[in-house]
């Protein structure tokens, strides 16, 4: 069905069977027509400054995607080319998250930092053949001097400095004769140039700082525009995919490779980031939140980074469908949450088990059942998946049901619990709800019941109806455990962020239960197993907080969906 989906979604426009092929597709099946490139090599190249989120999921396996559909290959890499911000407890989570979509980079593994020489002959190179200087404005006089989208640069006063004091100052700034901020390296391109990007770029920063890897070898480092093609032209990259915001970038990233004379450079190519509607994705207001103390680190479930959605119980497929669901564009659009919601329902509907779990529980008794008898019924673990076989789960004269199954006074069309009511016990009995006990606060403690031992099984043998079916557990075998779970962290009502900045937050976005009781097999679940629980929705085991034999349930996903599926 989910495959279907999709297919139907991408078919084209023709409404034919091909499926059509995306932009980024047709780009490359028209490079490799032309010869321009005869194999496909792509890379993912975060930063690491925080935890990969859902949207660089889609980068994730666009860029695997194509080294797969192509025979070629898929290289990882660490933008780590400003030491401020990056932690190597950043480099760990990304590289996990990576491995665990199942984007295989082999034995391809790299940093930025790694090139750090290699550009730093690059910018002597271009100082050489005059199209670098160094350049001494501050960054105040920098915005100066830049222009307006109307009107064009003024130039550096240094601009036409000699090849050879260019050389000895840009070898000053390496040497840490000059303080941060004193000295940069820029582009000579075009101060009038429309775009505002190759006005002058700088391509090298002084910054006395410590590197991850490469300590205090360095006081200079390279720009992003600067250093970015020249990785992707050392790894031997063909197509450089990146989100649209490096649209404007392109020409800079097309004078670096071809002005640093690099052989078979490769070609950038845009696409749309993708967004999820009242979702947060930024680094910056997760790293808030974490900081905060209001979520639980970044990998708590109410968030979506990819560290978030596994703790959370999403499985790898469920985001490669939804990645391939929203699917690769020039235009930026938002996808609804629901969506997801949808793509790890279908996932985990054939796959997992169906257990009987009681959230709110309350006590139900059946007064004629045998005092002190438990009989083990049969239950199929899917009804759809034949194949998944049964299990057996034991019954007795205690239950526990869940507290919305039982009301005092019914409104209309209420069909479960309440005094007279005959209801089905889910693959067990038939029940007749016979009286009830309420505690001094008017709370009801109990609710007492006589079966039928004839329908067995769920069925009676006279052809009786009952409207309602309602699910269960043994009291005496139940497992006690925690159960979670989660609205959005955000107040959707009022949407993600206040006048002021902050995110509007929800404050009901997690709800703790201590004791739900769980049929006795889950007591034995392990981190990441995951399983429906009949009526209440998919659930995971949480994998910070279970201890072995006590295991806390994380809701995935609730049964109902909101989403309906896009027609073409
Ligand atoms: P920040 O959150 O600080 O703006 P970033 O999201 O750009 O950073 P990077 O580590 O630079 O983080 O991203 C790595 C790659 O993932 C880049 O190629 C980037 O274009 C891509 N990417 C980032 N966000 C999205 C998104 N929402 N959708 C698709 N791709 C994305
Ligand atoms: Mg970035």
């Amino acid at each position: 069905m989910a495959e279907e989906v999709i297919k139907n979604l991408s078919e084209n426009a023709e409404g034919d069977n091909t499926p059509s092929r995306h932009f980024i597709e047709q780009a490359i099946d028209k490079d490799l027509a032309e010869g321009v490139y005869d194999h496909v090599h792509t890379r993912f190249p975060p930063e690491p400054n925080g935890f990969l989120h859902i949207g660089h999921a889609k980068s994730i396996l666009l860029n695997y995607g194509m080294a797969q559909e192509y025979g070629g290959k898929f290289n990882m890499r660490f933008d780590d080319t400003n030491p401020t911000k990056e932690k190597a407890e950043f480099m760990d989570s990304i590289i996990e998250d990576v491995k665990w979509l199942g984007a295989d980079y082999e034995d391809r593994l790299f940093h930025a930092s790694d090139y750090f020489d290699e550009m730093y002959e690059d910018a002597i190179k271009l100082i050489k053949k005059g199209k670098a200087y160094v350049s001494e404005l501050s960054a105040e006089e920098m915005r100066e001097y830049r222009g307006t989208l109307t009107e064009p640069g003024k130039e550096d006063p240094n601009r036409n400095r000699s090849v050879e004091e260019n050389l000895k100052l840009f070898e000053d700034m390496k040497n840490g004769k000059f303080e941060d901020g004193s000295a940069t390296l820029r582009a000579k391109i075009d101060m009038a140039s429309p775009n505002i990007n190759m006005r002058d770029p700088i391509i090298y920063r002084v910054a006395h700082m410590t590197h991850a890897r490469t300590g205090d070898k360095w006081c200079i480092y390279p720009m992003y525009d600067f250093a970015h093609p020249i990785e992707d032209a050392i790894e031997g990259i063909t197509h450089s995919l990146c989100t649209l915001e490096f649209e404007d970038h392109r020409p800079l990233y097309d004078w670096v490779k071809e002005e640093c004379e690099y052989k078979n450079p490769p070609r950038q190519i845009e696409f749309a980031k993708l967004y999820l509607n009242n979702v947060v994705t930024g680094k910056r207001y997760i790293k808030r939140l974490v900081e905060d103390g209001i979520v639980d680190g970044w990998d708590d479930p109410r968030l979506v980074t990819i560290a978030s959605l596994r703790r959370r119980g999403f499985t790898p497929e469920s985001i490669k469908m939804f990645v391939d669901m929203c699917g690769i564009s020039k235009a930026n659009s938002t996808a609804e949450y629901a969506m997801l919601e949808y793509c790890i329902r279908e996932d985990l509907k054939l796959k997992s088990k169906r257990m009987l779990a009681i959230l709110d529980p309350v006590k139900l008794i059946i007064d004629n059942y045998p005092e002190g008898q438990t009989e083990l019924l049969d239950i199929e673990n899917n009804k759809e998946v034949p194949e998944m076989g049964s299990r057996k789960v034991p019954f007795g004269k205690e239950l526990y049901i869940e507290r919305e199954d039982f009301m005092e006074e019914p409104p209309k069309k209420y069909f479960r619990l309440f005094p007279g009511n005959e209801v089905r016990l889910m693959n067990a009995y038939f029940v007749t709800c016979t009286s009830f006990v309420k505690d001094e606060t008017g709370k009801v403690t109990e609710i007492h019941c006589t079966y039928d031992p004839a329908t067995k099984g769920g069925d009676s043998p006279d052809g009786r109806k009952v409207k309602g079916t309602i699910h269960w557990v043994s009291a005496k075998e139940a497992a006690t455990c925690e159960v979670r779970l989660y609205e959005n962290i955000i107040d959707e009502e009022k949407g993600v962020y206040n006048e002021d900045g902050s995110l509007n937050l929800n404050p009901n976005s997690i709800k703790v239960i201590k004791d739900a009781k769980l049929e006795p097999e889950l007591a034995n679940a392990a981190p990441y197993d995951k399983f429906q629980f009949v009526r209440n929705g998919f659930f995971s085991v949480d994998s910070k907080d279970s201890k072995p034999g006590a295991p806390v349930f994380n809701r995935i996903v609730s049964l109902k969906s909101s989403f309906v599926v896009p027609k073409k």
